[in-house]
């Protein structure tokens, strides 16, 4: 069994700076990039970048890298194949396999290769088409709409007088690394359908693209926000019209989560920007569910431009409207859908008061940040409530009926997880501190890990002649000498850098953990490494650190 392509374009998809941030590493932002340490060297200085936009990592130092699956492979020890669920697992993907031998997939990447080149091909023609003399009225078209000769080359419009896109206008697609993946054809008469896209295929996959991606990062990164439209040619207007972060969901409806998940990466605010109309609306209301999540945990900002009746971003730009000062004022999307339920919402008709109460309560008790949470359930109260007696009493229920949020993608370390730290931070201590050791000895025999038990019988081995001939120096000697997978593990037990806390509550918690009896589930990967770095992440929200105590030292 083969993974789909399906599978591995999603992994594809989402960014790597996640994949590698769920395994603990700190990541450091140096512009549209992070730094963080290398994986394939023994790294002091942190030397890995790694790119979403390239969706991969490269060390300067080592000349490695790779991409997210490559990295996990790295870092956990495993094959290709369980790295790749393991990445899939840190993205919630599921991994879908499709029956194929190796005769059927050399032919299915043979296709993918020569949809490419069919691609270029098509565009050549369609570039051909809107040059040609006969295309008139086409250029005519987009002259109307007041596009420029220099927007229309840097989109590289074009022109399909027959086939699947026959009489539209056609916009190239490109994936966020910039590859021509299809088109979307605009209609130049009345026909069905004012958009067309390429079907759906192994290069493209409307859910996964969002138009304009590769130009508009740039911009988005400087500005910290990237705005939504719903037309590709408002696209080409607004960046005609100095207005570069910006881009349109490919086809109806919001983009995948991974792909919001992905852009959210490089930037605070997303700004949507639908047309004036009731499918403007809806569009907005299909992108907050899908991103509404983020914005809840704090992660992004979800901001609502409402365009007058009728009206798109291209209407606005060409009557002089003032769509910059729209963009700049758009209002928060929580305030947006309070205001737009309200709109429809008539008091004297109960049940729908009940079903909008329930919806904001569900949206609103979901905030983490509590100063955020008390400011909308007040909002709120005011909008369901026909005075302000009413509203406060509200408020006041609402406020104490509301669960403790939980800061979500934390899950608490299980009892095996804490033993295999304790056992690692153990050994530690017996390697870089001669005069614990004998305090430590009778714990030492406790150790359950493989590669922890394995370490120790060599540890003891060198003992055998002289206490002092075990130092961090001749146990490093010991597990460079490791099968790879023990030493994956072992490494930072032994680095000399590593820094040592031996207080005595440090002491009295290890021997505690390991006085109880927890067994090691058999074939389970070392999530010690999926561990690392834990303790320092920041909570985001109001600060809820789930777990008990003893956690906190490690
Ligand atoms: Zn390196």
């Amino acid at each position: 069994m083969a993974v789909s392509q399906t599978t591995l374009n999603r992994i594809k998809a989402a960014p790597i700076s996640s994949v590698i941030e769920a395994t603990g590493a700190a990541l450091k932002r140096i512009g549209r990039e992070y730094l963080t340490q290398c994986i394939w060297h023994e790294d002091k200085n942190p030397s890995l970048t790694v790119s979403d936009d390239k969706g991969f990592c490269y060390c300067h130092v080592c000349r490695k890298g790779g991409d997210s699956v490559d990295y996990i492979g790295q870092r956990l020890g495993l094959g290709w194949r369980d790295a790749l669920q393991k990445t899939a697992d840190l993205l919630s993907i599921t991994v879908e396999l499709v029956d194929e031998d190796p005769l059927a997939a050399a032919r299915r990447r043979a296709e993918i290769d020569s949809a490419r080149a069919a691609l270029e091909a098509d565009h050549q023609v369609f570039r051909a088409n809107l040059k040609d003399p006969r295309a008139g009225r086409i250029r005519q078209i987009l002259k109307d709409r007041g596009l420029t000769a220099e927007a229309s080359k840097e989109f590289e419009l074009g022109y399909s007088s027959q086939g699947f896109f026959s009489g539209r206008i056609t916009v190239p697609i490109h994936d966020h690394h910039g590859k021509l993946v299809g088109f979307t054809g605009r209609a130049t008469k009345e026909m069905p359908g004012k958009y067309k896209n390429s079907k759906d295929s192994a290069l493209f996959n409307k859910k996964m693209l969002v138009f304009n991606e590769h130009r508009a990062k740039e911009a988005a990164h400087e500005t910290e926000s990237l705005i939504f439209v719903e037309g590709h040619l408002d696209v080409v207007s607004m960046w005609q019209a100095g207005i570069k972060n910006v881009v349109a969901a490919q086809g109806t409806g919001a983009p995948d989560p991974l792909v919001i998940q992905r852009l959210s990466r490089n930037l605070k605010t997303f700004i949507l920007c639908f047309d004036g109309d009731a499918g403007g609306v809806k569009a907005t209301e299909q992108f907050i569910s899908v991103a509404g999540r983020l914005a809840l945990e704090g992660k992004i900002n979800i901001n609502v431009v409402t365009l007058p009746e009728g009206s798109d971003p291209d209407d606005m730009i060409r009557k002089g409207e003032d769509l910059r000062g729209l963009i700049a004022n758009a209002p928060c999307w929580l305030d947006w859908l309070i205001d737009t339920w309200a709109a429809s919402l008539s008091l004297d008709d109960a049940a729908a008061i009940t079903d909008v109460e329930g919806k904001l309560k569900d949206l609103i008790n979901g905030l983490s940040s509590k100063a955020l949470r008390t400011h909308y359930i007040d909002k709120a109260s005011r909008v369901l409530s026909s005075n302000d007696k009413e509203a406060a009493k509200l408020a006041k229920e609402w406020v104490s009926s509301a669960p403790v949020v939980r800061v979500k993608g934390w899950e608490p370390m299980t009892a095996w997880e804490a033993r295999l730290r304790a056992e690692k931070r153990l050994v530690r201590l017996f390697v870089h501190r001669p005069e614990l050791r004998q305090r430590l000895l009778p714990v030492m025999r406790q150790v359950q890990s493989p590669a922890i038990k394995w370490l120790w019988e060599r540890l003891k081995e060198l003992r055998e002649v002289c206490d002092s001939d075990l130092t961090p120096h001749s146990a490093m000697a010991v597990v460079c000498v490791a099968e790879p997978h023990f030493m994956q593990q072992l490494r930072t037990i032994v680095q000399p850098t590593v820094h040592i806390d031996d207080s005595e509550g440090v002491l009295a918690n290890l021997e505690d953990i390991l006085e109880r009896a927890v067994s090691f589930p058999a074939n389970e990967p070392d999530p010690d490494q999926l561990l690392e770095g834990r303790d320092c992440r920041t909570v985001p929200g109001d600060g809820i650190v789930p777990g008990d105590s003893q956690q906190a030292l490690f």
